[in-house]
């Protein structure tokens, strides 16, 4: 058998009901094909593609905490460190019921490419828990939050891991954790990111993923003779990256006519009022529902329904497989020209096919949304150096980043004779910097 796929039926078969993992692994040695091809006989002396899929480390820990009524309650946290070959362990911290390993270690293994194709030093990581903070009190949050952090702060460090938000992971938990973990260990060190201006974050970090997003996608567009300015563009989410995507979307002159959440969403055809979004979402913790108080002449639905919208652009910023192949067809009848993705593998494999076969520019998450840790990455070097940059600094050198990123893609994918295939040149260019520190530092 092919040695990939040799990895790919021990990755299904040791791995049990993961079906998140399996997906992300053979979505990224898929592409890998033709680089293993060529160094076949080295990788498989070295199990090289054994150590890539397996995490150096794996933490699963109880975290129990005390409700506003006395109840005691017990979730499960992870912290998956994957792979240190190019820098320290780097990656959010999921906090929502669908939380299990398979979906932490799904996240852990792109996150390695992710951080990789950034060119900074951050190694791949990911952690979380079953916890759902919708719905509960500050004090419960806390209470969950200081747990959670008494356990991880054992295994986490500027220098070690350093974990991030994601899913139900924002400035309140993240200040909440930074508290407690401050307390156990007597550090004031950056061992977050996403933290609060006032305590060592970076400006333009909550920003980050959803402009960088759009510095991408306006990239990508430029190179194939289209403009951003004048789109109509889909949105799914109304959390921090849909939020910002939607922002600088509209700063860049196209019209954002849709968000959602976990619950409905929301077609706009005058565009979004992000304004409102933000105050229903960020400030309010509210339902979509509320805005229509804002905008009388929108229309609000249950259940899923985004890419029914005809549009230019489609961004799904929610969550995993949010966009499957009978939505991919939709978008291609309705005339669209370019999927990037906010979110982590929000599309479906049999849709991200689908896409690629029709023509349309697809950028897969572990490319587009980089910009979410490589600010990360840029919040840790200022904590070091222990100064501040200026909100313009950073977005500056985010959309820099941003900007080389797809060329450094679109080049590999041309090296590969898979030209315009963004896919495989993420995964092959992320892979590339990781193999070769891997390598460099033996069998580890
Ligand atoms: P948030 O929690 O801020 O927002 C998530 C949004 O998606 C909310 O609107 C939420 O609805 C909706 N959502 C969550 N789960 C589901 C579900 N199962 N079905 C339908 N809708 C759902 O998260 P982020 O914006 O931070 O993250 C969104 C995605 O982007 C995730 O895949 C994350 O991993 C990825 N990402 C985030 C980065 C960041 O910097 N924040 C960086 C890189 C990737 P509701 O409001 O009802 O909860």
């Amino acid at each position: 058998m092919d040695y990939v796929d040799e990895v790919i039926a021990r990755v299904v078969k040791e791995n049990p009901n993961e079906p998140e993992f399996h997906q992300a692994v053979r979505e990224v040695l898929e592409s890998l094909r033709p680089v293993v091809k060529e160094h076949e006989d080295a990788y498989r002396r070295d199990a090289l593609l054994e150590r890539l899929v397996n995490p150096e480390r794996q933490i699963k820990f109880r975290v129990p905490w005390i409700d506003d009524n006395g109840q005691v309650h017990v979730n499960t946290g992870y912290r998956v460190q994957f792979n240190s070959a190019i820098g320290p362990y780097k990656g959010g911290l999921r906090l929502h019921p669908s939380v299990n390993l398979g979906i932490i270690k799904f996240l852990g293994f792109e996150q390695i490419f992710k951080n990789s194709l950034t060119g900074l030093p951050i190694g791949g990581g990911k952690g979380g828990s079953d916890f759902d903070p919708k719905g509960k009190s500050d004090r419960e949050v806390m209470a969950f939050c200081q747990s959670f952090m008494s356990e991880l702060c054992k295994y986490i460090g500027a220098d070690t891991d350093i974990p991030a938000g994601d899913i139900g992971t924002g400035a309140r938990e993240i200040g909440y954790m930074f508290g407690e973990y401050k307390k156990l260990r007597g550090l004031f060190e950056g061992v977050l990111t996403g933290k609060g201006l006032s305590y060592g974050g970076s400006l333009a970090r909550t920003e980050a993923t959803g402009y960088g997003l759009l510095y991408i996608t306006e990239e990508m567009l430029k190179c194939h003779g289209q403009d951003i300015a004048g789109k109509t563009v889909t949105v799914s989410g109304s959390g921090n990256v849909a939020i910002y995507a939607m922002e600088k979307a509209q700063q860049l002159g196209a019209k954002v006519v849709t968000c959602s959440d976990s619950t409905g969403w929301v077609y706009d055809p005058d565009g979004i009022d992000v304004a409102a979004v933000k105050e229903i979402k960020e400030a309010n913790r509210l339902r979509l529902t509320e805005y229509k108080k804002y905008r009388p002449n929108a229309q609000y639905f249950e259940g899923r329904g985004v890419w029914r919208i005809p549009c230019d652009v489609a961004l799904p910023c929610a969550t995993q497989n949010e966009l499957t192949l009978a939505d991919a067809e939709l978008l291609v009848k309705n005339g669209v020209i370019a999927v990037a993705e906010g979110a982590n593998m929000p599309t479906t494999s049999e849709a991200t096919d689908y896409l690629q076969k029709n023509g349309i520019l697809f950028l897969p998450g572990k490319a587009s949304n980089a910009g979410g840790v490589a600010t990360s990455a840029l919040e840790m070097s200022q904590n070091s150096e222990r100064l501040h940059w200026s909100f313009d600094q950073v977005d500056a050198q985010l959309k820099e980043i941003m900007v080389d990123l797809y060329h450094h893609i679109d080049e590999a994918a041309k090296r590969y004779g898979e030209e315009g295939n963004y896919v495989d040149g993420a995964n092959i260019a992320g892979f590339e910097k990781v193999v070769d520190a891997m390598t460099m530092q033996g069998i580890v």
